[in-house]
């Protein structure tokens, strides 16, 4: 399989579909051409649907045998994000092959996976024809800017093409290092995010004769602040407990990590020796406030008289809107009568059930190339297109099995980061993650119902 994957991903880097935002950016058109060529060497015909010129998505369902299955997917983007080409040691865009790696933009976030996807998909159609189930393909535009004009688009206009009962995408299968227990983080769900705008008003005058006068200028500052310092209720959810039992950790930082009196105290100690695990804790246990856009004044010599802050808040399982409102006022204290807040965006947070046939196949399939590993389910603390199918009913993981040096810390620098790369290793893992997953799914699915496949 690596005689295909490697050319494949190569031509997915090359074809640049870089999003900046724009909707007439990403241009995923040319990679869904590439699919679709791909796929048609196997003799299966791909459809592809455009959202708005150039905005490409493409879909292959081989449908099943028997109508009462349920139906897998596998899901990848082909979007990538923009790289500031000075500072990559050799161009993003060249997809070269160099000490063992593939490397350009994508390498890790997605189009490994989703030309190991491909492969997988078209390898196992060669071997198996079909599936008691459909078994689907979807690469889709716009993950990189919320999908509005990639899956989401898909699940509100053409839901009969792409839905499914299960899916696999990205946002897991890096190493969670353990002396005892090593873990792979199966990622079952996301923090919800609201993005909101808070102005304050100020009155306008000459900057000459500041004393006394009304500046919005001002209020920002010590509004962000404040927002930054406050610290908001934490919520250990049951994922969270879940997701810290499986870390493979003393009696005494267990203990500490359970525990809201001394949670933030042992952050704090963690963050020397494994920054990315006390971030990604942090965020798992509670809402998190980002201010990260601020904007006041136009001109010199003028006092402003509006300002605006926009913030990304994410939040945890059932924390909705009212429950973001009630901890920025409290962070604001005094000043939120002088702050208007309007919402930009919000999406729940969502979680799919352990206890299914897909986890379980996973697991199978781990523990073949990582006897020692254990599957550890995860919330991401971002947002990936998982989040439109899960609301759909479709249970969705972030999952795939990569080298070893995957480790959180290093999936954590590589995605968006300069000099992007992956190891032809973890190719190899990923695409066999891939060709085999349907098999080992349905087989799960069919001997538990004492059926034959
Ligand atoms: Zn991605």
């Amino acid at each position: 399989m690596m005689s295909k994957v490697v050319p494949l991903i190569q031509e997915l880097i090359r074809n640049k579909c870089v999003n900046t935002g724009a909707p007439d950016s990403g241009h995923e058109i040319r990679s869904a051409t590439t699919l679709k060529k791909f796929f048609s060497n196997y003799g299966l015909d791909a459809e592809i649907l455009e959202s708005r010129p150039g905005r490409a998505s493409l879909i292959v369902r081989i449908p099943g045998r028997d109508s009462g299955a349920p139906s897998l997917m596998f899901m990848g983007h082909m979007d990538v994000v923009p790289a500031v080409a000075e500072h990559w040691s050799s161009d993003p865009f060249s997809g070269d092959v160099r000490g063992g790696y593939v490397w350009g933009r994508g390498a890790v976030d997605m189009l490994n996976i989703t030309a190991s996807q491909a492969v997988g998909f078209a390898e196992a159609y060669a071997k198996y024809e079909n599936f008691p189930g459909d078994l689907i393909f979807l690469a889709v535009a716009d993950e990189e800017a919320s999908g509005r004009l990639g899956a989401r688009w898909l699940v509100e206009n053409h839901w009969e093409k792409v839905k499914t009962d299960y899916c696999i995408t990205e946002g897991g299968g890096f190493c969670i290092p353990g002396k005892k227990h090593p873990g792979i983080a199966v990622t079952i769900g996301e923090k919800g995010v609201l993005w909101v705008r808070l102005t304050a008003r100020g009155v306008s005058s000459h900057g000459s004769l500041p004393y006394c006068s009304d500046n919005a200028a001002v209020k920002i500052a010590k509004a962000v602040y404040r927002l930054n310092a406050h610290k908001t209720r934490m919520i250990l959810t049951e994922e969270y407990r879940d997701f810290i039992k499986h870390l493979d950790l003393g009696g005494v930082s267990r203990l500490a990590l359970g525990n809201t009196v001394f949670l933030d105290a042992y952050l704090k100690s963690l963050y020397h020796r494994n920054a990315g695990l006390a971030r990604h804790l942090h965020a798992i246990s509670r809402m998190t406030f980002s201010p990260n856009v601020i904007n006041a004044g136009q001109k010199l010599n003028v006092i402003p008289d509006e300002g605006i802050i926009e913030m990304d808040i994410r939040m945890v399982k059932g924390q909705n809107v009212e429950d973001a409102y009630r901890e920025i006022h409290k962070a604001l204290g005094d000043l939120a009568s002088q702050f208007k807040i309007d919402v930009i965006d919000f999406f729940p947070s969502n979680v799919s059930p352990v206890e299914t046939p897909l986890f379980d196949a996973s697991q199978e399939i781990l523990g073949g190339v990582y006897p020692e590993f254990r599957p550890v389910p995860n919330i991401f603390s971002g947002v990936t297109d998982a989040r439109f199918f899960r609301m759909k009913g479709a249970c969705v993981y972030g999952f795939t099995i990569f080298d070893r040096e995957m480790t959180f810390s290093e999936y954590s620098r590589l995605l968006h980061g300069t000099d992007e790369r992956i190891s032809l290793k973890s190719l190899e893992y990923t695409c066999d993650y891939f060709f085999r997953l349907p098999e080992v799914f349905f087989r799960r699915i069919y001997s538990a119902e004492n059926q034959h496949f």
